[in-house]
């Protein structure tokens, strides 16, 4: 569903993707792991077009991405949401608008509709008496279920989640890593995702990628790669974070 081909991100004198290759099918789970600054955050802002690869190509359910032109990069980026690690939701919008909003305007539903599949999505993440609340008064883990409701009303093929437990308080952590792990379970969205919990790495995913300086120097099911890596780095830095 989704292919990196040898694409290399460089900030000024800095490669942080160095010919990548990279390849999810469709409904896998896929974790990228690895130390601070190895490039993981940056193939997901490549993925939602936040910024752009300089040599390569990126294509998505059999269509370019990268490099292609602008109307056709718009239209195959709507099958890709992404849930942040700040959350960034809209502050003066109400719980619900921010999750219509996009369905409204990129996707050209009707309110009602938008309205209909936003509710749903709110019964969903546990928010349904939340709907007429701005974002600002909701705790941070409820913020991050706005968001998540918000990525899914795109009905995108693909979800991208970055730390996105980092930012919350830490008894927060678990309802919302609870809520990903049905959603996981539950539909058939592919997911990518950066993160720091090895725990919901390893039940999350079916894949593994251990990043380093810009490359991904080893990756296998969760079992393999956090019981017996290959990699010198791997084992160093599981035995960092665990
Ligand atoms: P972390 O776990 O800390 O988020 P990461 O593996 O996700 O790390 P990236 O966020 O992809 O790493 O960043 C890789 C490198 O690229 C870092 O050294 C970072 O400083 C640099 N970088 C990222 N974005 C920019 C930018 N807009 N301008 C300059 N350098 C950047």
């Amino acid at each position: 569903l989704i292919r990196l081909e040898q694409v290399t991100k460089r900030f000024g004198d800095t490669t942080v993707l160095d010919r990548l290759d990279l390849s999810v099918d469709a409904g896998r789970h896929v974790t990228l792991i690895g130390p601070s600054g190895s490039g993981k955050t940056t193939i997901l802002r490549l993925l939602m077009t936040l910024t752009k690869p300089d040599e390569g190509t990126i294509t998505v359910d059999g269509r370019r991405l990268f490099p292609a032109p602008e109307k056709q990069c718009r239209e195959v980026r709507k099958k890709i949401g992404m849930v942040f690690q700040q959350f960034n939701l809209f502050p003066n919008m109400t719980v619900l608008r921010n999750v219509t909003e996009a369905p409204r305007t990129v996707l050209g539903l009707s309110r009602d509709e938008a309205e209909a599949r936003a509710r749903e999505l709110l019964d969903l993440v546990g928010l349904a008496d939340k709907c007429d609340m701005r974002p600002t008064r909701l705790s941070g883990g409820q913020q991050q279920r706005v968001a998540i409701a918000r990525a899914l009303a795109m009905r995108p093929r693909v979800l991208l989640l970055d730390e996105v437990t980092s930012a919350l308080d830490p008894e927060l952590v678990a309802g919302v890593l609870d809520l990903l792990r049905d959603i996981a379970r539950s539909t058939d969205i592919t997911l990518l995702c950066v993160t720091h919990e090895m725990g919901f790495a390893r039940d999350i995913s079916d894949q593994v990628l251990m990043f380093d300086a810009g490359r991904i120097i080893e990756s296998g099911p969760p079992e393999k790669l956090f019981g017996d890596p290959d990699h010198e780095r791997t084992r160093e830095f599981l035995s960092s974070v665990l």
